[in-house]
């Protein structure tokens, strides 16, 4: 059970609430450093990062976050030109887990989980001539989570098969 009374200021006991929610938590400040920047000029220092393996850990590390009142943000291919995958709360790598892909329909539609890469997408559907709607040039490094989050597009997808149409209309 998560406890309640959480002094935000104590560290020690930050990272035991963490742990407690998920095996992987990295405090070390070389873990930290080499993940503090996306693809943007934006610099901002993690003060957790949590590798979640599955999606009770995801939940439980939303859990904690709310009950610690640490801000949180996802991080995948770290692609992002802007500063999104950046933080100075908690940042969840969703991109070292959550890779699976089952092709259905004999191609007709996809199930992926949000770590997988455009380009491991696209060699799946391959051998049935689809490819995905969005084509970001950046496809061998992001992944369906942060394609999806940043609506991203494409030199050919323009916004007639970006994200927001692929994925949510
Ligand atoms: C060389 C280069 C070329 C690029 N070309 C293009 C292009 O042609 N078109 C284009 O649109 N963009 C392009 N981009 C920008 C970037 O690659 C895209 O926005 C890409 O989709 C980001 O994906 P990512 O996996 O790297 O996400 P990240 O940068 O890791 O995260 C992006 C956002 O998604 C959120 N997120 C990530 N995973 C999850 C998750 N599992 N659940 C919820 N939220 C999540 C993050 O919090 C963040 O807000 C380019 C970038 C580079 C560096």
């Amino acid at each position: 059970m998560l406890d309640t009374k959480v002094k935000v200021s104590d560290n020690s006991e930050i990272v035991r609430i963490f742990k407690a929610a998920c095996k992987s938590i990295k405090n070390r400040p070389i873990d930290i450093h080499a993940i503090s920047h996306d693809a943007s000029h934006y610099l901002l220092t993690p003060k957790l990062i949590a590798v979640p393996s599955n999606i009770n850990e995801v939940s439980s590390l939303l859990a904690a976050a709310t009950k610690t009142k640490m801000p949180v943000t996802f991080r995948s291919g770290g692609t992002s030109l802007s500063g999104q995958a950046v933080t100075d709360g908690l940042l969840i790598d969703t991109r070292s887990s959550f890779r699976k892909i089952v092709t259905k329909d004999v191609g007709q539609s996809i199930s992926v989980e949000p770590g997988s890469t455009v380009r491991a997408v696209n060699s799946r559907l391959l051998r049935f001539g689809r490819i995905l709607g969005p084509d970001p040039a950046s496809e061998i490094a992001c992944t369906i989570g942060g394609v999806i989050a940043n609506n991203s597009s494409g030199i050919t997808c323009g916004i007639h098969a970006n994200s927001y149409k692929l994925f949510l209309l």
